[in-house]
């Protein structure tokens, strides 16, 4: 009798875990940055090297979803072929700060158990977004910044490079670009500041009109305005979301400024009962408006599916506040949403079937 029970329980495990199994909906979304990226400004080779990088980036997580693996894992397959190559801003190819250096920041969620990880500021780590999965699984913390993070990351194992392995001349020069603009602007504001104020040039600056010359902000943080940040959402079979984004944040930052992808519901965000979500943007504004948990929120509070939520946010809420950018976003049916409201987002999604699609303007 009891061995009758058994066999029955364990058939009704089977069968638990088989009603489970969600591998037809197996889905991964990525982005490689959204911004001023308009067929006019593309050559034929440059376009058909960012449709590589991602289409292997694509690759790379789905094989991780087909073959059982978690929605985690697979997310970190993905960003990892997008931080190895320079031509995007996360890892190797990561933009400057002020100070010419590059620092970086990465964070990861997971759906089931609204688990999280990020790292902050860091420079020697060579896959952020291994680092942002280590503090989530082998630390009691969520987030790490600068060099404790680095230190955390070498004693788990974790690949060091030098950190002139991040440097390209491309990034270099977008640096040297945006310093000479900013000199410009100072000095022009300069002088309207010190006809207007008695010389107070720095608030002057500050306060400068949206309808008139661009603030010092926006010249210190949307160089060309493209925000390269890659970041990647997938359901896995087990019907588990994870969201994933790592980042060398904006040209010039500077101060140690952090951006949103590292902070938990502003850049990054995923939960079972509604969705995963990655962002690409002004940093800035996403954090003010804490964009991926407000997706999930509306989602949560007020039902929205995830085109709906996402797109309130992306083309709504954030262009009324002035922030530029974009989201991809996956719910626990493989639905999924990629609003920006940018000129074009690098973006591309692979379904169970193995169907993907890569996109990078408007229409
Ligand atoms: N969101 C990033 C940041 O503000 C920039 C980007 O998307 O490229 O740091």
């Amino acid at each position: 009798m009891k061995t009758l029970s058994l066999t029955l329980l364990a058939a009704l495990c089977c069968i638990a875990a088989y009603a489970q199994d969600s591998s037809d909906k197996i889905t991964l979304v990525i982005h490689g940055g959204a911004g001023t990226i308009t067929r006019a400004s593309m050559t034929p080779e440059r376009e058909k090297a960012y449709r590589e990088g991602l289409d292997l980036a694509l690759q790379k997580g789905y094989e991780v979803l087909k073959n059982g693996g978690t929605s985690v894992q697979a997310v970190e397959a993905a960003i990892h072929v997008m931080e190895d190559s320079p031509l995007f801003n996360a890892g190797k190819g990561a933009v400057f700060t002020n100070e010419g250096k590059n620092e970086l920041d990465a964070a990861i969620m997971e759906g089931k158990t609204l688990k999280a990880g990020s790292v902050a500021g860091v420079t020697t780590i060579k896959n952020p977004i291994s680092a942002a999965i280590a503090v989530m699984d082998k630390s009691v913390h969520v987030m790490m910044a600068g060099k404790g993070a680095e230190q955390f990351a070498k004693e788990q194992g974790l690949e060091i490079v030098d950190p002139s392995y991040f440097h390209t001349d491309v990034r270099y020069k977008a640096l040297e670009r945006a310093k000479e603009q900013e000199k410009t602007e100072l000095d022009h504001h300069g002088k309207e500041g010190k006809k207007a104020d008695g010389g107070n040039d720095e608030k002057k600056i500050r306060t400068a009109p949206k309808s008139g010359h661009r603030s010092v902000d926006d010249l210190i943080f949307t160089e060309g305005k493209k925000f390269g940040t890659v970041g990647c959402v997938a359901l896995d079979r087990y019907g588990n979301l994870a969201a994933g984004t790592s980042t060398g944040g904006m040209t010039n930052k500077r101060y140690g400024r952090i951006g949103d992808a590292p902070i938990i519901g502003a850049g990054t965000y995923a939960n079972n009962a509604t969705c995963a979500v990655s962002a690409t943007g002004h940093g800035e504004y996403f954090i003010r408006s804490v964009v991926a948990h407000d997706i999930s929120a509306l989602m949560e509070y007020k039902g929205m599916s995830v085109a709906d939520a996402a797109n309130e946010v992306v083309m709504k809420k954030l262009v009324e506040r002035g922030g530029e950018g974009g989201v991809i976003a996956v719910d626990r049916n493989g639905n999924i949403a990629m609003p920006f409201n940018s000129a074009g987002m690098y973006r591309g999604y692979i379904k169970a079937d193995g169907k993907r699609e890569i996109l990078i303007y408007r229409d």
